[in-house]
């Protein structure tokens, strides 16, 4: 894991964000799902699942001012109703600095998908709309603090799924893994279903409209 990848800061007094890619399109997963939505996918994480399908390869360098007028215009002129900071893995940047420049007033809801390994960033972002999604090295106050919980089936360590599921207040969504050949052990994920009902089968629909 690379100093710059943890800081996210760039010199002394600029705050600056690696940042993969900004992006319109649809969040097709968890309680949001089929609204129109604004991305910021952030460059970096601090796992290495072998099944990751994110893209990890480029970043551009976005000041804190440059980020943030971009994201409040891009919601002002398309009035999108959500903005996603997602990965990699968001509270690797200085996120709550953005959040807090984007202001209390910000008329989109502001929401973040993390991994579940940096719970004392995501305390600070504890008014955002949190999904997280364990892999392995979860936290348990990750999944306390979050808003819903996406497993994925054969990537989530198991204990985290035991641990959601024994939270009453969650929302929670199973999801088959790709696996590397391209298909999926849906299969299994809707035995899971059966045996835990409280879990919901949350689809990566995006892949299958061929969107973002
Ligand atoms: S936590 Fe998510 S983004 Fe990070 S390596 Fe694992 S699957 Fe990829």
């Amino acid at each position: 894991m690379s100093d710059s990848i943890l800081s996210g800061v760039g010199g002394r007094g600029t705050i600056r964000f690696q940042v993969h890619e900004l992006f319109p399109s649809f969040q097709f997963e968890g309680k949001h799902h089929g609204t129109r939505a604004f991305f910021v996918r952030f460059y970096g994480c601090n796992l290495k699942c072998p099944e990751c399908d994110t893209p990890q390869d480029v970043f551009d360098f976005i000041p804190l001012d440059e980020l943030s007028s971009r994201i409040r215009s891009e919601v002002e002129k398309e009035k999108f109703p959500l903005v996603v900071f997602t990965g990699g893995e968001p509270t690797l940047q200085p996120l709550p600095d953005l959040v807090r420049s984007l202001g209390t007033a910000f008329p989109a809801l502001l929401a973040v998908e993390t991994n579940g390994t940096r719970p004392e960033v995501l305390e600070k972002l504890r008014d955002l709309w949190i999904t997280c999604s364990p892999k392995k090295e979860w936290t348990k106050e990750s999944i306390e603090l979050a808003s819903e919980v996406k497993a994925v089936l054969g990537m989530t360590d198991p204990k985290a799924i035991e641990f959601a599921e024994s939270l009453n207040t969650k929302y929670l969504w199973i999801q088959p893994m790709q696996r590397k050949d391209g298909t999926y052990n849906l299969l299994d994920t809707l035995r899971f279903i059966r045996e835990h009902p409280r879990w919901r089968l949350s689809i990566q629909v995006h892949k299958l409209l061929g969107l973002k």
